[in-house]
């Protein structure tokens, strides 16, 4: 391939303009020497919260409960008043190099050689096709992010009544959006025992929406050609299965990072979560590359991501000043109910994960779980939360916890308590 005729050479690079990466923008800008530039394909920087148009966000961050789309401007605003360069309908498409990517942006072609790369991409919820959906292939099947993009952003339409497969966080955001455009949503399903969402939502949310959420249930079959014309759920105790009249099905949650620059990158990667392996610093597996955000933790709310990007921006320039992880690495497992956990790279002398948690995520409803380390089948340390662990949302563990790893034991695990 060519050369491009337009190279760019910031300090830092971040790939992703979503609450992480403007977050990351902004603190870095006023400290680092030379140039923070980030880069966004889509036309408006922002991330997610550009059309998640409902209250919900900034509560950690910024002491607010604003709408998504109002976060996103602040965070834009934010990151460019600190002197970042944002653009946008920029896509990074691949590598040229150990920290330099190729990006295709309308204006043509462009090589950005930067000193550090933070990836902020996040994390998209899977299609139906990888979801192993049987049945007809018609039109009115969306993705939350999809029904949002078409609902908040093109002003369009879906239909009249719609089943959302999903009973978590993102599955009421659904819910939401569709009654925007006056379509019912007529059933929800959750193969859970319950549903997932934090009863906060899932209880008024009934009543509100005035739907129903059927538990241990699978959707085996969508139905109709061109149009859907409604699903076939089976109960997963009985193996009874019914017919659900709809026009529009919402696959909601079963995240998956955006992770193919990592991977392109040959940076180790999570087999369960399939997202880069990092350290408590934020730190992948190759040098001077960081990842933060929803790619990491899929997913997790976007005051959690943009703390992320917080909490890199120290890790960055002890970087840039010459500063490289000491000692050996250990690491740290997730045990069943827990499917996978992050950061699974730990040093002693690294430093506490951001906001002092690892996040985990659970394939179990568990109370009041009592979380335990082990090391080579011993327990290290245990501690019983007074928050539950659910399926559907990201499980917060205090990281003080790693304070009883025996460092020279080998590798760690995360558990429950028999
Ligand atoms: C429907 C829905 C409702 C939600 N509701 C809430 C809520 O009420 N409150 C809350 O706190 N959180 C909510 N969340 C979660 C929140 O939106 C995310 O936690 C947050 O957006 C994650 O931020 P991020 O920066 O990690 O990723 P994202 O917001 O996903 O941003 C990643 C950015 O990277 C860009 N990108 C990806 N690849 C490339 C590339 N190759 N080149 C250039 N750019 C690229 C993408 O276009 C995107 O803009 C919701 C999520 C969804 C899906």
């Amino acid at each position: 391939m060519s050369t491009p005729a337009t190279v760019l050479t910031p300090t830092v690079l971040i790939i992703g303009a979503g609450p992480s990466g403007l977050r990351a923008a902004a603190e870095l800008a006023p400290k680092v020497n030379g140039e923070v530039l980030v880069l966004e394909r889509e036309s408006l920087a922002g991330g997610i919260p550009r059309h998640s148009d409902h209250p919900g966000y900034g509560i950690r961050d910024m002491g607010k409960f604003i709408d998504g789309p109002k976060y996103a401007r602040i965070l834009r605003e934010k990151a460019a008043a600190a002197g970042a360069r944002i653009l946008t309908n920029a896509m990074v498409t691949d590598w040229a190099g150990a920290r330099s990517v190729n990006v295709t942006m309308p204006e043509g072609r462009v090589r950005v050689d930067a000193d550090v790369v933070i990836l902020a991409t996040g994390a998209r919820e899977r299609p139906r096709p990888a979801r192993l959906i049987p049945g007809d292939r018609g039109q009115g099947i969306y993705t939350t992010g999809h029904l949002q993009n078409i609902v908040h952003l093109k002003h369009g339409k879906v239909g009249k009544r719609a089943v959302i497969v999903g009973a978590e966080l993102v599955s009421w955001s659904a819910a939401m959006s569709l009654q925007h455009v006056k379509c019912k949503t007529v059933l929800m399903t959750t193969e859970y025992p319950k549903a997932d969402a934090y009863r906060l939502f899932s209880g008024p949310g009934r009543i509100f929406f005035n739907t129903k959420v059927a538990t241990r249930t699978k959707v085996t079959r969508i139905i109709g050609k061109p149009n859907v014309e409604g699903v076939e759920i089976e109960n997963l105790d009985t193996g009874e299965r019914k017919i659900v009249d709809c026009d529009t099905v919402i696959l909601t949650g079963d995240w998956i990072p955006d992770n193919e620059l990592a991977r392109a990158a040959g940076i180790e990667i999570d087999p369960v979560s399939k997202a880069p392996v990092v350290d408590a610093a934020l730190r992948t597996s190759k040098d001077g590359v960081f990842a933060i955000g929803n790619m990491l933790h899929p997913v997790d709310t976007a005051d959690v991501a943009a703390l992320d990007g917080a909490a890199v921006a120290d890790h960055v320039l002890g970087y840039l000043r010459g500063n490289r992880p000491a000692g050996a690495p250990v690491g740290l497992t997730a045990e069943a109910p827990f499917r996978w956990v992050a950061p699974s790279v730990l040093r002693q002398n690294d430093p506490a994960p951001p906001r002092r948690r690892l996040l985990l995520w659970s394939d179990k409803y568990v109370p009041f779980p009592k979380v335990v380390l082990r090391q080579n089948g011993k327990v290290v340390a245990q501690k019983r939360l007074l928050w539950p662990a659910a399926p559907g949302r990201v499980f917060r563990i205090p990281s003080s916890l790693l304070g009883g790893i025996d460092w020279k034991a080998g590798a760690v695990s995360v558990g429950l308590a028999d």
